[in-house]
């Protein structure tokens, strides 16, 4: 099982990387950056899924390095998670130029990739970090009529129905929101700790 969900992973890096069709396969080639697929145990219980690779990311091909990551390694540590135990994601495989918002083509020409890893990976619970992540996910598992701001719903846990079994979604603020506004970092604090409830 291990070793099939590996392969599975390692098939989607390779048509990653040969994604020559993709909106930002060309910024991608032109500006020499790496694909960033995922990180983490295949075997993971909790999912994060953010937005789309950084500077960092993109220079080293490992999702939330950079300062957005610092945070994130701070907010698993404080809820008592590994970052060896969950899986990191993104929507968007390739960095988006100077670091703008994904845009919808975007979005769609990678989801499918993520579509694969969710149905590999079998999480019990999918958190959301930021608003692209949270309005993707919680339309492709239903839950459109749910949607609201991000600051209305964060840490709160829906629940829905998936080819495997029901999971929850949480949907949280992005690590990155905690460097121009620190105060959201006690409210991300609170939302970490509220998975492990969940588990
Ligand atoms: N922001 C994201 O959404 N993802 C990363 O991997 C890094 C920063």
């Amino acid at each position: 099982m291990d070793d099939e969900r590996k392969e599975k992973m390692r098939q989607i890096k390779d048509e990653v990387v040969n994604f020559k069709d993709s909106p930002l396969y060309k910024e991608r080639i032109n500006s020499r950056n790496l694909p960033v697929i995922g990180e983490g145990s295949h075997d993971a219980k909790i999912m994060f899924v953010g937005e789309a690779p950084g500077k960092n990311e993109a220079e080293t091909g490992r999702p939330f390095c950079g300062a957005a990551g610092r945070i994130l390694d701070e907010l698993l540590l404080s809820a008592g998670m590994d970052r060896k135990d969950v899986y990191v994601t993104n929507v968007v495989k390739d960095r988006p130029p100077q670091n703008r918002d994904p845009l919808p083509e975007e979005i769609a020409a990678y989801a499918p990739y993520l579509d694969r890893q969710i149905e590999i990976i079998q999480p019990q619970i999918i958190a959301t970090l930021g608003r692209f992540s949270m309005k993707y996910i919680m339309e492709k598992f239903g839950l459109s009529h749910e949607l609201q701001s991000i600051s209305k719903i964060h840490g709160q846990m829906f629940e829905t129905e998936t080819s495997y079994g029901k999971i929850k979604i949480v949907p949280m603020y992005h690590p990155a929101t905690v460097l121009y506004n620190p105060n959201i970092k006690e409210e991300l604090k609170r939302d970490f700790n509220t998975l492990l409830d969940l588990k």
